[in-house]
């Protein structure tokens, strides 16, 4: 490896990107053993460095999501791992693309770019893990955390004896939570968040932006990170203040910003933000009215 930013973490190597992680390039983590070596969430930009990289011996994946698998296909020839829920996923472009759930107008540009520029290669035999697996290296080991939301089969490794928790997509930026897929789950995701507050470690590892943290600063980070749901979810009430249709939900932009140009944003809003209005619903702050828009109920009326 001759990248001065990668992180060294005993056993643990972090591959930081190039773009400081930021989409679609992320942080993939390399974990040396005496007798294996993994790699973990191969990233686009691994592409330009892979003369740097040792043997690996498998590829484990957090989960099966484009910027995730973009680098694994130079490793072909070696068992690719994704958690059971995730594992269908990476066997045919069709799977993937169900798993995202686009309309047809979006499906169709972005099966294209998935495959040319995020190099999706089909792996018919993906080798499914649970959670509580451990990866036996020799000299170190890596545990599976199962922490769907972002994908059902969404998951941490906490690697031994470096004490590094790697957290995938539970990736702490100022973005906030990503469950804008056809696959993904808010409430899941949120029971993800609780859970992971309580997992201790040394250091914490995200794909995106962040790279590593120590104990303090990723519970502040956490905690940020939770604040966004429900910063969404109350910016969402007030628009609702006037009758409004979903597609002046999805259009008001309450995910990405106004600027943010991706093919996907329209899909990704209506996924995010129906399980707000859904929620909004079920608790009685919300209503729908009868030509189908919905609306915040006035507690005082
Ligand atoms: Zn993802």
């Amino acid at each position: 490896m001759d990248q001065d930013r990668d992180l060294v973490l005993g056993k643990t190597t972090v591959l930081m990107a190039e773009n400081g992680g930021k989409y679609p390039d992320g942080n993939s983590l390399l974990v040396q053993g005496t007798e294996q070596t993994v790699l973990i969430d191969p990233s686009v930009g691994l592409v330009n460095r892979q003369h740097t990289l040792p043997r690996i011996d498998r590829v484990l994946h957090s989960h099966c999501h484009e910027d995730h698998f973009a680098g694994s296909f130079l490793f072909q020839e070696k068992p690719w791992h994704f958690h059971e829920y995730d594992a269908p996923s990476i066997k045919s472009l069709d799977a993937l693309m169900e798993f995202y759930g686009y309309p047809a107008h979006i499906d169709k540009p972005w099966r294209q770019k998935v495959v040319a520029d995020f190099n999706f290669t089909s792996c018919l035999h993906p080798v499914p893990f649970r959670d509580g697996d451990i990866f036996e290296l020799g000299d170190c080991e890596i545990r599976v955390i199962h922490l769907p939301g972002h994908t059902p089969g969404h998951s941490a490794f906490h690697i031994f004896p470096d004490d590094v928790l790697y957290l995938g997509d539970i990736e702490l930026s100022s973005f906030g939570p990503y469950y804008g897929d056809a696959c993904s789950d808010l409430i899941t995701f949120e029971n993800s968040l609780r859970l992971v507050h309580d997992i201790p470690a040394k250091h914490y590892a995200t794909f995106h932006h962040i790279g590593v943290l120590d104990r303090s600063n990723f519970e502040k980070r956490l905690r940020q990170f939770v604040e966004k749901i429900k910063s969404r979810e109350s910016e969402l009430l007030s628009f609702l203040s006037e009758p409004r249709t979903v597609d002046e939900v999805v259009d008001h932009r309450f995910v990405f910003r106004p600027g943010d140009e991706l093919i996907y944003i329209d899909a990704v809003e209506r996924y995010s933000m129906c399980q707000h209005i859904d929620r909004l619903v079920a608790v009685g702050k919300v209503c729908s009215t009868q030509d189908g828009r919905f609306m915040k109920i006035d507690p005082t009326s």
